[in-house]
């Protein structure tokens, strides 16, 4: 099973989206290391420990003493990048996937991430390749009404010094009231939808040229289309992926340690085997005509409906545009497999590191 552990509430930054992290109330961890050990022991299955805030990085100590405690456990870290190198080498070398917050070029990033902060972010990822970090580099951006997805993307695709392995992106949808967009109808038509179709076809042209570029939601879309197995919710949240929140309550997703509904145990008291498929989402997803490739998209969004009915309508039609996308080059990707320019397992993306695959 998948854990995010949250490992502090703080943040150094103040993003538009977020603002920040806690300061009031309990941001650290109020759980013994000993009481999360017991806890994981129970868990017969392979361990990942997703280390996310706040800003994990802020306690440094923290994530080394995790690291020699659970020695069998995959690690992954999710991170604003701008203390990374503090962390030792040798532990960095230890993650499975870094993903840093990157949002697109340097003034979409600075833009909603403060002056400065992608500098910053591209020297310490540059330092990630110099010690020799092999694992799984993310670009992880989250989307919002001032970016352009197709510049925002290219420009993390095409990044020579430093590369990422993977880009992926989530949208700033339901997360949050609609009033952080003035036109989100308008920027899905003329904006989004348009730039997804044209990163598509720029995927497949490089797959064509045997390159396949490490577009993190069409990887395994692509792959779910072409060997018709049904997905499930991507990101895992409720199924196998749960987060530890500070005060050893056990929630379904990472971002919601504030909401009722998505705490379902306590490190204290629950045993693992409890919480294997415990919340799945509901209507509209289990009679949706593409929830086989989509999966459901996000739990949170799906119970919290922060943009009401309508709204979970109008994130879906980003969804329904994307995989319809994908589907128009199916006949060029089998080709391209059938004549081993790539292979089916290059389109993969196996592992749950915390990239919700669908935006
Ligand atoms: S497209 Fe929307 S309704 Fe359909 S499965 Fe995905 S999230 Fe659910
Ligand atoms: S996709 Fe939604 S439910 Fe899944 S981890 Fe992200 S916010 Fe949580």
């Amino acid at each position: 099973m998948n854990y995010h552990l949250i490992l502090t509430r703080q943040c150094n930054l103040n993003c538009v989206y977020c603002h920040g992290g806690e300061e009031d109330g309990n941001t650290e961890i109020q759980y013994s290391i000993d009481n999360l050990s017991d806890f994981l022991k129970k868990d017969r299955t392979n361990i990942s420990l997703l280390f996310y805030g706040g800003e994990p990085t802020l306690r440094v100590p923290l994530i080394i003493d995790l690291i020699d405690r659970f020695p069998k456990a995959t690690f992954m870290l999710q991170t604003n990048g701008l203390l990374v190198s503090q962390l030792p080498e040798d532990y960095i070398k230890r993650f499975h996937s870094i993903l840093v917050s990157i949002d697109g070029t340097e003034e979409t990033t600075d833009r909603y991430r403060s002056k400065g902060v992608y500098q910053r972010v591209i020297k310490n990822v540059r330092w990630l390749r110099e010690i020799g970090y092999e694992g799984d580099l993310v670009a992880r951006m989250a989307v919002s009404e001032q970016s352009d997805i197709y510049r925002d993307v290219r420009h993390l695709v095409d990044l020579g010094n430093p590369s990422f392995d993977h880009v992926h992106w989530q949208l700033n949808v339901v997360c949050d009231a609609e009033g952080n967009w003035n036109d989100f109808d308008g920027w899905v038509e003329k904006s989004y939808n348009p730039g997804i179709t044209m990163l598509v076809e720029d995927w497949v042209s490089g797959l064509e040229e045997g390159r396949v570029q490490g577009i993190a939601p069409f990887l395994p879309v692509m792959h779910t289309i072409l060997t018709g197995e049904r997905t499930e919710l991507r990101c895992g949240s409720g199924l196998d992926t749960f987060a530890i929140h500070v005060d050893g309550s056990i929630g379904v997703c990472p971002i919601s340690p504030d909401w009722e509904f998505s705490i379902v145990g306590d490190i204290r008291t629950t045993r693992p085997e409890q919480l294997r498929g415990i919340m799945r989402v509901e209507d509209p997803c289990p009679t949706c005509d593409i929830e086989w490739v989509c999966g459901g998209r996000c739990l949170f969004a799906n119970r919290e409906r922060l943009w009401g009915d309508e709204g979970l309508r109008k994130v879906c039609k980003t969804v329904r545009h994307l995989i319809e996308s994908l589907q128009n080059i199916v006949p060029r990707v089998q080709e391209l497999i059938e004549n081993e320019v790539i292979s089916l397992d290059q389109l993969s993306y196996p592992v749950n590191n915390g990239c919700e695959v669908i935006p």
